[in-house]
């Protein structure tokens, strides 16, 4: 996937070199600097969690909690191991920024990766990996190989007293595993469920031991920080929503693909990025932040910046950055049968309103779209709805109710008009 616009992660990335990815192409643009800078100026773990702080940066997976803060309940004096690890667990519909830092910029989530370990006394680390990409794996363990031979990973890194030893899991392609607590029953070698919360994995994590798990993202932001310092990154986006971010553009746009941009930045710009609406269409609506997050028409999603607080404001969430762009000709009734049936097919089954309500949301959508709707059908939606969200363990299952909320506020009309024509077309 092509990446038309660079910032913080993709800093000097040249995408048509096919060698960007590797050590010394790294280092020529600026890359360990920070770790270096770490080392040689005897950093304090304290300084590197308070220049995060500063940074602002909120994680990039989804949830958007700040990162600064998440480092600093790790406990610093705990006497056993403590672990760290990286969600590369990309499975929402709609993503594929992590993707592409794994593919051209992997020694920047290992830079993160190690300064996070450093901060955070940590000597062990994973990147969990999604199953259904290969290349980008294999990418990755060969650049913790150059990392390596080059003693910026591993024992007594750069000649100091610090050691971390990173290591790639692969997953088996499981969305529910993008669920820190079920990632971590996976790296267990366990069968990937999400964990009754609390206790948190900070403080009961992987092998019940504390762990910090942030995003790919959010550890590729890292080594920017240290290098330029935490306010330099603030100052990219607006208050709250500091730094630039990835977001993974796709659906009817002419150019779609990753384009980092400044926190803050118009939609309408974004759009313009992308080459604009594809054929001429008009927009209909989008899909802000990956396909949990409900549906907002073009009217609004015209008047929002992309941040956590504008698209929060809207009525939806920034989610991972994953905008799916829909014309004028989409029918949100199938769209919204295609994501019911992807919640459905995703649930773990291990909580019956999750398990068994995403059946239902999704055969009920599906006999509106196949023309069995009833009127009644679209009150039976919102009751399913609300007997699934907030009573399961982990948000797969709110995720799932979230786009069937968004397309009945914003789309009724179109599910009525469907339930109407079906029913005016069948034989008295
Ligand atoms: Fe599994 Fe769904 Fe319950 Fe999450 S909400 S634990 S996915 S059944």
């Amino acid at each position: 996937m092509t990446v038309y616009v660079k910032g913080v992660v993709f800093e000097g990335v040249e995408f048509e070199d096919p060698n960007c990815w590797h050590l010394d192409e790294y280092v020529k643009r600026g890359g360990y600097a920070a770790l270096k800078k770490i080392i040689n100026d005897k950093i304090t773990q304290d300084e590197v969690i308070a220049e995060m702080k500063t940074s602002g940066l909120r994680g990039r997976g989804g949830a958007g909690f700040p990162t600064g803060l998440k480092w600093s309940f790790m406990p610093r004096s705990f006497p056993g191991q403590k672990y760290l690890v990286c969600n590369t667990d990309e499975g929402e519909p709609g993503t594929f920024k992590d993707l592409d830092i794994q593919v051209y910029n992997p020694h920047a989530l290992i830079e993160g990766m190690i300064i996070g370990a450093y901060a955070m006394g940590i000597s062990v680390g994973y990147n969990y990996i999604h199953g259904e990409i290969f290349e980008a794996y294999e990418r990755f363990e060969i650049a913790l190989e150059q990392a390596r031979a080059a003693g910026f990973l591993g024992d007594n890194i750069l000649g100091s007293d610090f050691s971390f030893q990173l290591h790639a899991h692969h997953g088996y392609g499981a969305y529910i595993c993008g669920e820190e607590t079920a990632l971590l029953e996976s790296l267990e070698g366990k069968k990937g469920q999400p964990r009754f919360k609390p206790p948190f994995p900070a403080s009961y994590g992987l092998y019940g031991k504390p762990t910090t798990i942030n995003n790919t993202e959010t550890f590729a932001s890292v080594p920017y920080i240290i290098r330029e310092g935490g306010q330099k990154f603030l100052e990219l986006g607006k208050p709250n929503n500091g730094g630039t971010k990835l977001f993974s553009v796709s659906g009817h746009v002419n150019r779609p693909g990753n384009y980092e941009i400044p926190l803050g930045t118009p939609f309408s710009e974004l759009l313009e990025m992308c080459g604009g609406m594809r054929d001429g269409k008009k927009l209909k609506a989008v899909i802000p932040g990956g396909s949990s997050a409900p549906v907002l028409p073009a009217d609004i999603m015209m008047q929002c910046t992309m941040d956590y607080d504008s698209i929060a404001k809207a009525g939806s969430m920034l989610g991972s950055g994953a905008v799916i762009v829909m014309d004028e000709t989409v029918s949100m009734v199938s769209a919204l049968e295609r994501l019911s049936y992807f919640y459905h097919e995703e649930s773990c089954g291990q909580c019956t309103p999750c398990r068994e309500g995403t059946g239902w949301l999704y055969r009920v959508v599906h006999r509106i779209a196949h023309g069995e709707g009833r009127m009644e059908d679209l009150d039976l939606l919102s009751r399913v709805g609300d007997n699934i969200a907030g009573r399961t363990i982990c948000a797969l299952g709110d995720a799932a109710v979230f786009p069937v909320r968004g397309m009945l506020k914003h789309f009724r009309h179109e599910f009525e008009d469907l339930i109407n024509q079906s029913q005016s077309s069948k034989p008295l």
